[in-house]
């Protein structure tokens, strides 16, 4: 399979290139120049798959020649062994929809599904090119304890995370800070989520500093997180008894990774009726999807860190289909973006998206009444995050076989969950431990040439 850039589709990258650069370098995504569609036989003879297996033959056709059938093989296996889950995810009914347990890895957040396997694979290319490179990596608090869980103790590779100061849970502050991995280092940006992904891509534009240090990303514009993530969605389908009414997702959605990552599921032939963005008061998506104004506002601070941003980097690849793969068009559309701050999305567009895409937004208050309906109810304690996903099925009220993506584990929100049902959400057993550790981050103002000069004092 070759890559393309959603801003220059005349030149083609491999999987490899892909992977380690994470953006293009005329600050576009890549996405596949062509994919595979499934065809409905071959769809469902993945249907008694185990979780890895399903990831083996999903993930071989998108990474070509990068690692062998066997190589890849090993690499998954390894990667989800360390969850508390032997298929990795795990789907319950909660009233009248399912509930797809995301965060049985490490870090308790849906990213590791992604990152564990990212991580190995960095391993895997770092063995075979005998180079040090350094990752950078901006967090609204689960990516980067994904990414430093899966980089930790790794050999060639340094992994500088920053979070904004402040706005991320205890809980997740201290599964990024409490490790002692000599090649993890945190840094806390007096900023929001939005500002710390600013500094992260000014440093990737200046190539001067990002040639220098060897700079490699994570983010969830990473193309190899969207192919990991989409195999959750085909699995979780299968799990599904009744194939005769149709099947949607909803998706608590902050950068459109993870939504994006079902859309693609789609693309490759998997009958997904509708996905649903649901976001919190952080409405871009929905504004865009609802209304097809999308507007960055100023960030507003929630009860759902993860999902607190303005700027929803994937959304440029959903642009580029809208534009019928118009390169410069979709260029274009982004500098607007990027100066105006805005951009409307015409009618013939907008009911494009509609055929795949229904949005919803919930207030803070919404997300608690929520957790205590569902806990009530049904003895289930969601996250402020998967609360979003579930009330979303209500607010766009669709019928069918509904499916919530649960993205975090309740204990890393107990400020949230004591609030909405007075009960303090424990961590596993495994994680306590955190509690207590001593945590090593530095503080820095939200200036790039401060955090260019701290990285590399430290490479
Ligand atoms: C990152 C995150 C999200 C948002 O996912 P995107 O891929 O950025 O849309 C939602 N919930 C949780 C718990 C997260 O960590």
């Amino acid at each position: 399979m070759k890559y393309i850039s959603t801003r220059n589709n005349k030149k083609t990258f491999e999987f490899k290139d892909v992977f380690i650069k994470g953006l293009a370098d005329d600050g576009g995504l890549f996405i596949p120049e062509s994919l595979r569609k499934y065809s409905e036989t071959e769809i469902s003879s993945f249907k008694n798959l185990e979780y890895n297996d399903l990831a083996k033959k999903i993930i071989s056709t998108f990474i070509g020649d990068f690692m062998s059938e066997n190589d890849l093989s090993n690499i998954i296996n390894k990667s989800y062994s360390v969850f508390r889950k032997k298929n990795v995810v795990n789907l319950i009914k909660v009233g009248d929809r399912s509930v797809l347990e995301l965060f049985h890895g490490p870090t308790l957040a849906f990213k590791d599904v992604a990152m564990q396997l990212l991580g190995n694979f960095y391993e895997y290319y770092l063995n075979n090119e005998n180079q040090k490179i350094n990752i950078v990596v901006a967090t609204s608090g689960d990516t980067g304890a994904a990414a430093i869980d899966a980089i930790k103790g790794k050999k060639n590779v340094n992994i500088f995370v920053l979070h904004p100061h402040n706005r991320v849970s205890s809980v997740q502050r201290k599964l990024m800070t409490t490790g002692k991995d000599e090649n993890v280092f945190n840094i806390a940006i007096n900023g929001n989520f939005d500002d710390c992904q600013n500094l992260v891509k000014s440093m990737f534009a200046d190539k001067n500093f990002s040639n220098e240090i060897k700079m490699s990303g994570v983010n969830s514009i990473n193309w190899a997180r969207i192919i990991a993530q989409s195999v959750y969605y085909f699995y979780s389908y299968f799990l599904i008894e009744d194939k005769d009414t149709p099947i949607n997702f909803s998706v608590p959605t902050g950068n459109f990774g993870d939504v994006y990552a079902g859309y693609l599921a789609k693309k490759m032939g998997l009958p997904i009726n509708k996905l649903i963005v649901a976001t919190n008061q952080n409405d871009i998506l929905h504004r865009a999807i609802s209304r097809g104004r999308y507007e960055v506002e100023k960030v507003a601070e929630t009860i759902s860190p993860s999902m607190d941003i303005q700027i929803a980097s994937n959304f440029e690849r959903l642009i580029y289909d809208l534009n019928n793969g118009d390169d410069s068009l979709t260029a274009k559309v982004m500098n607007d973006i990027k100066e105006k701050g805005k951009y409307k999305i015409d009618q013939e567009k907008l009911d494009k998206i509609n055929t795949n895409f229904l949005s919803s937004k919930m207030s803070e208050d919404e997300i608690l009444k929520t957790i205590e309906l569902v806990y009530k109810k049904f003895n289930v304690v969601l996250d402020p995050h998967s609360a979003i996903g579930y009330g979303a099925f209500d607010k766009v009220n669709i019928s069918g076989n509904n499916i919530v993506l649960a993205t975090a584990h309740p204990c890393k929100f107990p400020d949230a969950i004591k609030n909405a049902i007075d009960l303090n959400a424990e961590l596993p057993k495994e994680l306590m431990y955190i509690l207590d550790e001593k945590e090593n981050y530095k503080i820095i103002d939200n200036n790039v040439d401060e955090v260019k000069k701290h990285i590399k004092e430290r490479i």
